[in-house]
């Protein structure tokens, strides 16, 4: 896609620190890390959503995605890594190629997520995952 910053990478015409490559995905260092060595993986053909890509692609993603964690681990002596996905803008997707995050963590990074835990109503949860069934049965 001739205007995709990550194409634009993949392809040679801006810089990128790449970290690996192989016929299916590319993968290298963000350039706005939430800890040093953070890398994004994405898809070589353009995909704006996770959910068009095919499944050989989307596998390679996050085995390579966990290989590259692991490495992380080994190389810059972390304690573990977070995989991430934003897919859509109000997910937090500013890049619109899909891209799977992997990401350092240590113990005292000071890095915390924002997680949330609501409670559901009495029902409340049987009837949505009915409703999300339902709509897995469509495709
Ligand atoms: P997201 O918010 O999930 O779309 O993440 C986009 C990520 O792409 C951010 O973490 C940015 O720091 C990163 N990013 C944007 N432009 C570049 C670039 N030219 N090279 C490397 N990473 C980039
Ligand atoms: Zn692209």
């Amino acid at each position: 896609m001739a205007e995709c910053i990550f194409c634009k990478i993949i392809a040679g015409e801006i810089p990128g620190i790449k970290i690996y490559e192989d016929d299916l995905v590319f993968a290298f260092l963000d350039i706005g890390p939430i800890n040093p060595g953070h890398t994004l993986v994405i898809p070589k053909e353009h995909h704006q959503s996770s959910s068009t890509i095919p499944e050989a692609t989307a596998g390679r993603m996050f085995k390579v995605g966990s290989r590259i964690g692991v490495a992380l681990k080994r190389a810059l002596d972390c304690d573990a890594f977070n995989l991430h996905l934003a897919d859509g803008s109000a997910a937090g997707q500013v890049v619109m190629h899909a891209h799977l995050h992997v990401i350092p963590r240590g113990v005292e990074d000071g890095f915390r997520w924002n997680w949330r835990q609501l409670k559901y109503q009495d029902g409340e949860a049987g009837e949505i995952a009915e409703k999300i069934i339902a709509k897995l049965k469509v495709d």
